[in-house]
Formats: structure tokens, sequence, C-alpha cells
């Protein structure tokens, strides 16, 4: 019998995988806590949580007691014209947790999903208003999913090149990093001077995909009341950053104004089972009532609020709110902290940056090629020592499961500092 990988290796077709010179993908077999078991015997330490979705650690028991009692009671049922305990439960908690002006919960089932919903419920708030506005803000270095629209919104770079011509135009801002917050204020007048925005979709305080790239709450706040006051929707896409990776519930949590519409996924279900949840404010639900079906939101997904995925999600929010996790999200944000002012000043690190459990180192990358060389040769020496980190260009960055002990914490720290010896004797 061949092995996973082998099989694997024959017919499959792997996401962000140059297919012709990739590793053989290692095959897993079990997993439990932040830690992977391979078929192969080696038992790896998953830094990154499994693409940022694995907040609690894997093959939680809680969750899975869950979840093998939800679906004896109920599978799945169709959602227009039917509804279940775990959809109205996850609701009424989650607004709870929400802030304040978020009063409507509509289901999806991934973050790209969550997005479109998003982007086309603000298109057509609009359109059932009878206001002519169709013009799109994002930050120019942004993720927001891979569907079209959410490419759209997105960051035009080798990710969408094939598709540029496909997508629909948005302006663009800045990131508002450090230095940069007059510039892109100073550009978001000039884009509001044109009275047809619609909407300013973004990945609040932290931008993963472009490089774990930070900016202040002040400078957000201030495009928020900017677009507030030019009636501009405002998009908040916590698909990455919701459920405690910045150190607080939501990134929002650090802002004075809040967004109309909020976007979830990654960490809902405890990155166990797909899910997404776009919520929303009364006066955005209330422009689709209408005696006229033509207002109605012609939007759904086949397995929209399944039953499954909402109780898991309940599951993953009960270990969430409960003191050892919060807990743990402070523990490894000091963690975090500690390890940081260690090496902050070593000469191969340009920048260091933190937001609550979430570390992103930035390497001096010289030629864009030797880093490409580089890249793979870090993703493999991480590996070779038992840990799953994957480098964003010339970016390291830990995201673990908050479950992650700080004697795994040091372990991570330790091969992070073996990288540094081996890019500076490259
Ligand atoms: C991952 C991500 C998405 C897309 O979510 P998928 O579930 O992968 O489709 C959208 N927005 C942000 C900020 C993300 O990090």
């Amino acid at each position: 019998m061949k092995n996973l990988a082998t099989r694997d290796h024959d017919i499959i077709w792997h996401p962000y995988t140059q297919m012709q010179t990739a590793a053989l993908p290692i095959g897993i077999v079990r997993g439990e806590g932040s830690l992977l078991y391979a078929e192969d015997g080696a038992v790896y330490l998953d830094a990154v949580s499994s693409w940022w979705v694995n907040i609690h650690g894997h093959s939680h028991p809680y969750i899975a007691e869950k979840v093998a009692a939800q679906i004896k009671e109920l599978d799945h049922v169709i959602f227009a014209g039917f509804t279940h305990q775990p959809a109205v439960e996850l609701a009424e908690k989650l607004l709870l947790l929400l802030p304040q002006n978020q009063k409507r919960i509509f289901y999806s089932d991934n973050g790209s999903t969550a997005v479109e919903v998003a982007l086309k419920m603000s298109i057509q708030f609009w359109e059932n208003t009878g206001t002519a506005k169709r013009r799109i803000i994002a930050f120019r270095d942004s993720y927001h999913g891979d569907t079209f629209g959410a490419m759209s919104v997105s960051s035009r770079s080798a990710f969408t090149q094939p598709f540029v011509q496909y997508l629909f135009e948005v302006d663009f801002l800045d990131v508002p990093v450090p230095g940069k917050e007059e510039l892109v204020l100073a550009q978001l007048e000039v884009i509001l001077k044109k009275d047809d925005v619609a909407a300013f979709i973004f990945e609040p305080l932290l931008l993963g995909t472009a490089g774990m790239v930070m900016y202040e709450p002040a400078v957000l706040d201030k495009l928020l009341e900017m677009c507030q006051q030019h009636q501009v929707i405002t998009i908040a896409d916590e698909v990455m950053t919701g459920f405690g990776r910045t150190g607080k519930n939501f990134a929002t949590e650090f802002l004075k104004n809040q967004p109309d519409i909020m976007c979830f996924s990654k960490g809902l279900t405890g990155g166990v089972m797909a899910l997404g949840v776009t919520s929303c404010t009364a006066a955005i639900y209330e422009a689709f009532l209408s005696d006229s079906p033509a207002k109605t939101f012609f939007h759904g997904h086949s397995f929209t609020a399944n039953p499954i995925a909402c109780a898991t999600a309940l599951a993953s929010l009960d270990l969430f709110v409960a003191a050892t996790c919060q807990q743990n999200i402070q523990r490894i944000s000091q963690q975090h902290e500690h390890f940081r002012t260690q090496i902050a000043h070593h000469s191969v690190i340009k920048e260091c940056r933190q937001l609550g459990t979430v570390l992103a180192l930035e390497f001096n990358a010289g030629e864009t090629s030797y880093f490409n060389n580089i890249r793979q040769k870090l993703y493999q020496f991480a590996l070779d020592n038992q840990v799953i980190l994957r480098p964003l260009g010339n970016i390291i960055y830990v995201m673990p499961p908050y479950c992650t002990t700080n004697e795994q914490l040091a372990q991570i720290y330790q091969v992070i500092s073996g990288m540094l010896t081996l890019i500076a004797e490259n």
C-alpha cells in the first residue's frame, strides 16, 4: 500500500501550490492540541493554526462531543423557510459579543462568501434606496478572499493577475501604516469628493496576507468617521482578526467608531467546520424590507447555516469566552512581546511587528529572487525542526492556537532564532 502522500500526488490538485515543483504533501493522521501527527511518525507543532483557523487546538474533545451530539439530532435543513436551534442560538450569542450596532446575522460558508455577501448587501442597499452609489474603496494591499468579488476588492497581485480584466474597478487607498496616516487621509478625502461612493471594505488593524502589515486604531477611526460623514457603508473584514487574534475579541473593539457590516469565518468554528457570518446594522437590513420581491436579498448557499457548523461555532464560543482561553490569549501575547524584545535588534531583521497573538518578523530582503530561494529553505528548516511556519515572502509570522504552551512557544522561538542565523550566514 502506497502512503497518503504518493496516492495524493497522482490525483489531487492543492491550493496555492505549484504542483510541478512542490514537495510531496505531508500526510497527517491525527491532531491533538497544537500538535499534528504525520503518517511517517513525525510530530509537528502547528504555529500557523492550520491557515489561521484553529484557535483551540486540534480535535478538541468538547467540540468533538458537541459535533457528535448535533449530527445525531439534525444534520442539515434548507435555510429558506426553515430554521433550527443552533442557528438561532449562535446568532443570539454572536450579537451579544459584537458591537452594539450589529443587529442581524446572515450565514454563509467561508470567509470569501462572507465578503461577497457584505459587498452585495452594500451595493443592493443603495439600489434599494434609489441612490446612485456604486464606487467601492479598499486598501491597495488587502486580501479579502479568492472569489471574484473578493478578488476585486483585494490587491492586484500575482494572485489576481490572470483575472485582472474580469475584476470590477475599485478605488484603492494605501495602507495607513505609521508615518503614512496623513497621506492616506488625504487620499480618502479626494475619493470622497466623488459623491457616488457606496462602501469601504478593510481588514481592521492587521492585513494578514499582505504580510501581517499593521496600522493604528486612531487612523482607522478617522477613516471611518470620514466615510460615515459621507454616508459610505463601512465593512470590517474580521475573517482573520476575529475571535481573539488581536488580543481583544474583535479588532474593531480597539475603535471608537463601529462599522456597518462585519465579516467572520476562520476562528468562528474554532477552525473545525466551514462557516461564514456577515452581520449588519438595522438600517442595512431594513432597506431590504418591502412588499415588492425586487428588494429581496437573493443570495444563499446550499449549506447556509448548516446545523453541524453552527453547533461547532457554539462549542467554540463556549471555549472562547471561558477564562482559560482569555488568559491564554494574554499569555501568548506576553510571550510574543518578550521574544520580540530579545530579537528586535538582530542584524537581519528589518521590522518586528506584533498585535496580540500575531507576531511577524520582516527580514532585510536582498534581491526578491534571493528571498524566493530562502523562503523555501526557511519553510523546510522549520519542518525539519518539527514546526509548521509558512513565510509570506520575506516575512515569518507566528499565529498559534491559544492552547499552545509556553514550552511549545519556546520551541517555535528557538526555530525562528535558528532561521535568523541561517539568513545571516546566507
Ligand atoms: C482568509 C481570509 C478571507 C477568505 O476566507 P476563506 O475562508 O479562505 O475564503 C477573507 N478575508 C480575510 C481577511 C482573510 O484572512
